[in-house]
């Protein structure tokens, strides 16, 4: 790290990495500016180079305010109140060293226990994936119930996924059902509508009229969750901005 630099009141932290590259680059993540210069050049240009990205990464961040989209913190924070699966829970957050990371459910608790050597700018992923890790099995049982309830599908796999633009996808050849992990934190009705969704893909490939009719036998309201997800599905998540 070379220390940091404020940039429309947001603290970020300047990595520079001598890099087999040919030309330099510079990339701006979770709040860190990266900025990579060819191992081959000469201490001098080496040194411009620096420089010149630097100014180039700055001067976007300015201009794109969008780009700290990335720079997100966790709001599963120690002590804050969070609704996973349509149930309440008070989030514990501790640190230990040594421990094996991991997210417990206890009743009306949610303990998360991550390990003091963890990086700041991996935490709040790291406590995604813990969280959705946990969360896994009560998301099986209502893909299970839903199956059996309203398709009969053979379905051998069901996935939490941190995914950036869908919110289900349905494998035939696999079996397999994966879920984008942010459903977790919608409510209850809006994730079964995805699981309808993948699940009635077992029956109708397509999005044709044939397929809708297949996702109302399960959610007859299926539209108003699209809706919801539409609207909301955004913000959705352990992470927030800034
Ligand atoms: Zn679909």
């Amino acid at each position: 790290m070379l220390g940091s630099i404020r940039i429309n009141g947001v603290k970020y932290n300047l990595q520079r990495i001598r890099s087999n590259t040919r030309r330099g680059y510079a990339t701006i993540k979770d709040r860190i500016i990266t900025i990579r210069i060819p191992r081959l050049l000469d201490p001098y240009s080496a040194t411009v180079m620096y420089f010149e990205l630097k100014h180039k990464a700055v001067r976007y961040v300015r201009k794109h305010p969008t780009a700290q989209q990335d720079s997100r913190k966790s709001v599963l924070t120690d002590g804050s109140e969070a609704i996973i699966i349509g149930m309440p829970f008070q989030v514990k957050i501790e640190i230990c060293d040594g421990c094996r990371p991991e997210a417990i459910f206890e009743p009306k608790i949610l303990r998360i226990r991550i390990r003091g050597d963890t990086k700041p700018a991996e935490e709040a992923r790291l406590v995604e994936k813990l969280v959705s890790k946990a969360a896994l099995p009560i998301v099986k049982a209502r893909v299970q119930y839903m199956n059996s309830t309203y398709f009969g599908a053979r379905i051998e796999r069901v996935s939490l996924k941190s995914m950036r633009s869908r919110w289900g996808s349905y494998s035939k050849s696999m079996k397999s059902i994966s879920l984008n992990s942010k459903l977790i934190f919608a409510p209850t009705e809006v994730l079964d509508y995805v699981i309808a969704h993948e699940l009635a893909h077992s029956a109708v490939f397509d999005h044709s009229e044939r397929f809708w009719a297949e996702v109302t036998k399960a959610v007859p309201e299926y539209k108003e969750r699209r809706r919801w997800l539409r609207k909301n599905g955004e913000m959705l998540g352990t992470y927030s901005e800034h």
